[in-house]
């Protein structure tokens, strides 16, 4: 038996495709111990894993210092976080032992826990991977066209931040791309290679194992038989940029009080009282059983997040696709280049837009066909067993030394 130290942080996106991927290791014998904040230890914890945490307020705010405008602040925010996980970490484990590291591709300091502990890393990668060439044309980009009073600052912010981080953990620092991106020997990517942004760019290390779908044993109060045979429209923006109270609203307008039963999730920052009158038709929770609501709808309207895309998709549910941040821009472009659905602005949306979005949808069967085909070609790559049976390889050959 390995004992594996999984190092993740706050974010649902990030963690739910790694419950199936510590249930496969779990099951394979090997011992999890998985830091992460302590709103996933539930779950994490009936995966399999051993859960200890870092404090996530902290956390949060720590990400967020470092500013939310342009990727380099990201990068910033990622550097500040360092000094909440990495002493936290290195406390709750010492004297003990293991083999190798899964981090995340993106929160937790992953790549600098596993250098300073010197072990073996594999990263987790819940979005789209990036190739280095391609994030450094995003810094020559910010270079060349944010205004120098804006971008020396936070280039100056980093240099020193990496200085610091450098100095006290006795790590490599040498680009953004490796604060922002952890690479690792062996990566593992939730999606196809076909499905990926130019996915030939990437090299063997890249395992594109498909999304790893699992139970997630949360104990959220709804009712599916209420749903089952009505085929629903189901709605979300996912979990962080869902604060969107008049793009609730607009869904009522656009879909209340018709045949169709719409199963509508509103996150944790709106509350239900601020939408007014809810239609008889909808169903509204703060959180809802997402695979289990995926598995009986028809349509997916959807912030493009890179989990709910996959899942919407895996189960052969076409999408319309609303981004509202992040790499979102980029999974709509994937989703409407592949015909399993289309893609809306949010500003400036209309109603009336979105009922015609969804009867178009709906009404022509090559977007539901184009995610059938999807969703083989997703299941068939293999999800959580695959990307074990990838680690564990990966590992084995580490260890052999070739
Ligand atoms: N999710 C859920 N129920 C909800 C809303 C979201 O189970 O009511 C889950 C969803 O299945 C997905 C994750 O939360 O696994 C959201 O991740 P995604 O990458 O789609 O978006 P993010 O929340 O990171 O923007």
């Amino acid at each position: 038996m390995a004992r594996v130290l999984f190092i993740n942080g706050g974010s649902e996106g990030h963690i739910n495709p790694t419950v199936g991927v510590v249930q496969e290791l779990v099951s394979r014998g090997e011992e999890v111990v998985y830091f992460c904040i302590e709103a996933f230890r539930e779950r994490m914890e009936k995966a399999g894993a051993i859960v200890r945490t870092f404090d996530g307020q902290e956390f949060i705010k720590a990400f967020i210092a470092g500013g939310r405008t342009y990727v380099l602040e990201r990068v910033n925010g990622l550097l500040l976080t360092a000094d909440v996980v990495i002493p936290s970490v290195l406390a709750q484990i010492e004297g003990e032992r293991f083999d190798y590291v899964i981090h995340d591709s993106m929160f937790g300091c992953g790549r600098m826990i596993a250098q300073l502990l010197k072990l073996p890393a594999i990263s987790s990668c819940s979005s789209f991977a990036q190739t280095e060439v391609s994030f450094n044309g995003l810094m020559e980009s910010f270079r060349a066209e944010v205004p120098a009073e804006i971008a020396e600052p936070i280039l100056d912010r980093f240099h020193s931040l990496k200085a610091e981080a450098v100095g006290k953990y006795n790590v490599e620092i040498s680009s953004p791309y490796e604060v922002f991106c952890n690479p690792a020997p062996l990566t593992i990517v939730y999606t196809t290679r076909e499905f990926q942004p130019e996915g030939e760019a990437f090299d063997p290390s890249y395992k594109f194992v498909g999304p790893s779908l699992s139970e997630r044993s949360t104990t959220e109060d709804f009712d599916l038989a209420a749903i089952d045979g009505k085929n629903p429209i189901y709605i979300s923006l996912g979990t962080v940029f869902n604060q969107a109270a008049d793009f609730y609203k607009l869904c009522f307008e656009a879909l209340g009080n018709t045949e169709e039963t719409v199963v509508l999730s509103i996150g944790d920052k709106v509350r239900l009282s601020d939408l007014g009158a809810v239609p008889a038709n909808f169903v509204v929770r703060g959180y809802v059983p997402q695979m289990e609501v995926l598995e009986r709808a028809k349509l997916f309207i959807t912030h493009g997040g890179m989990n709910s895309a996959h899942e919407g998709l895996s189960h052969g549910v076409p999408l319309i696709v609303i981004p509202q941040s992040a790499d979102q821009p980029l999974v709509a472009g994937q989703v409407a280049r592949v015909g399993a659905g289309i893609t809306l602005p949010m500003q400036g949306l209309t109603a009336s837009q979105l009922r015609e979005a969804a009867d178009h949808v709906l009404s022509q069967p090559s977007f539901k066909k184009a995610a059938e085909k999807m969703r083989g070609s997703l299941r068939e790559a293999g999800g959580a067993r695959r990307a074990v049976d990838e680690i564990l390889e990966g590992i084995g050959r580490s260890h052999g030394g070739s």
